[in-house]
């Protein structure tokens, strides 16, 4: 006998998901600190989030720690903490050679991605994303030969059917080629979702935007809330189009500007060689990547590897006193802590405060790009509140659970997918 389709569950590292009965899409709104939207609800430019909040669900809550964009995209797309899936940040030290390894390939995520679970089952499924660089990662595992999709908006124009599993993105979405550095990389994203809901009613979606538009404007600036209100009515047509919409944001935004606009920052690896010596520890800033422009690789969490003789002890003694670090802690303590994985953390894990990041040596960081503006960054405590956002009201079970403990943004697939089923 057939088995009906919405009999079906797939099984997930761990969590078990039923079968959506309709589209259901997950928006990962980059640098969407709650900060923003409360701005644009008291606007009034974003009806549709307001008009979900009210009908369906809304609340704020906690994002993996460090609050960066790799290791927030791979627990929401996975359904799991950091130290399940491994990917801890952009970059982590290779202790064997001491070389600093990028952490983009889906060789070093852990298990499975929930897109992936659902295609195998047999669901047609599409992950679009603005930075390429997560793409690998997002389409692991995933098979693109049953008309699932995979793609960034970055590389739109290099889309092939045989890597992407769809060609002629740019015509699809009916946009140019977008800049890396502009809000419509994201905008992009979320068009490319609404026509492939329109034409091949995936089951379900991970659209992943960009921080840009969060690293330069404060949520008080006319640019933010142009962009809340262009993104809001893209929801508004994926909601039109009877999908359940999930909105959350992978890690919030803090201003880390003084009152004369430079960078507040600690050069941590300065101040460790001037006390230890050259070559006794190793910073590694886990935010570095392509888009140095919106951050100058600064943020609020970095990792630091002892590698000489200095124990971690001193160098939590003395990076406790420095003026703007919130929290140091050494691997055990930050592993238990945040959920992180072992086998990929520093010797010591430092934090800043909100308005103070961190940075490795003074000179090894080109800040060219961020003149003339505040620099706005992430990655410490501060910035791991993020929104938990959906279109359609909860089931029982799920009002029950999202009121009796913390809130997980990595829970965004179950809540979306399970939350919401009668
Ligand atoms: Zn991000
Ligand atoms: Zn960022």
């Amino acid at each position: 006998m057939e088995t009906k389709r919405s009999e079906i569950a797939v099984t997930v590292n761990g969590t078990r998901y039923g079968w959506p009965s309709q589209p259901v899409v997950v928006v990962c709104i980059d640098g969407g600190d709650p900060a923003y939207l409360r701005q644009a609800l008291a606007c009034g430019v974003v009806p549709n989030i307001d008009r979900f909040i009210e009908t369906g669900f809304g609340a704020v809550a906690d994002a993996s720690m460090p609050s960066f964009t790799c290791p927030n995209n791979m627990s929401i797309i996975t359904g799991t903490p950091t130290s399940a899936h491994g990917i801890s940040g952009n970059y982590y030290l290779d202790t064997a050679t001491g070389e600093a390894v990028v952490m983009t390939g889906p060789e070093l995520l852990r298990g499975e991605t929930i897109l992936a679970g659902f295609a195998r089952a047999g669901a047609r499924v599409a992950s679009i994303t603005a930075k390429d660089k997560l793409r690998r990662q997002l389409g692991k595992g995933l098979d693109l030969s049953r008309g699932s999709v995979c793609f960034s908006s970055e590389r739109a124009a290099q889309c092939t059917v045989e890597e992407n599993g769809i060609a002629d993105v740019r015509d699809l979405v009916g946009m140019s080629q977008p800049d890396i550095y502009s809000p419509e990389l994201s905008l992009f994203v979320l068009e490319a979702g609404i026509r492939l809901l329109e034409r091949d009613r995936p089951d379900l979606m991970y659209l992943s935007l960009t921080d840009w538009v969060q690293h330069k404007f404060a949520p008080e600036e006319k640019e933010a809330m142009a962009f809340y209100a262009a993104i809001d009515a893209c929801f508004g047509r994926l909601a039109e189009l009877h999908a359940v919409v999930a909105l959350t944001a992978d890690h919030g935004m803090s201003d880390k500007s003084n009152e004369a606009g430079r960078p507040r920052v600690i050069w941590l690896q300065d101040i460790l060689d001037a006390c230890f010596g050259k070559g006794e520890t190793t910073v590694i800033c886990p935010i570095t990547d392509a888009f140095l422009l919106q951050h100058g690789a600064l943020g609020g969490f970095v990792r630091v590897w002892c590698r000489g003789k200095t124990p971690a002890s001193a160098i939590l003694a003395l990076v406790r006193g420095i003026e703007g670090v919130d929290l140091a802690l050494d691997k055990e303590a930050a592993c238990r802590l945040f959920d992180m994985p072992p086998d990929r953390e520093g010797d010591v894990e430092v934090v800043s405060q909100p308005g103070w990041c961190i940075g490795a040596a003074e000179a090894d960081h080109d800040l060219s790009g961020l003149v003339g503006h505040r620099l706005r960054s992430h990655g410490g405590l501060s910035e791991a509140k993020v929104p938990f956002i959906l279109s359609h009201a909860l089931n029982r079970d799920y009002r029950r659970k999202a009121a009796s403990g913390v809130l997980r943004s990595y829970r965004i697939f179950d809540y979306a997918i399970n939350g919401t089923r009668g």
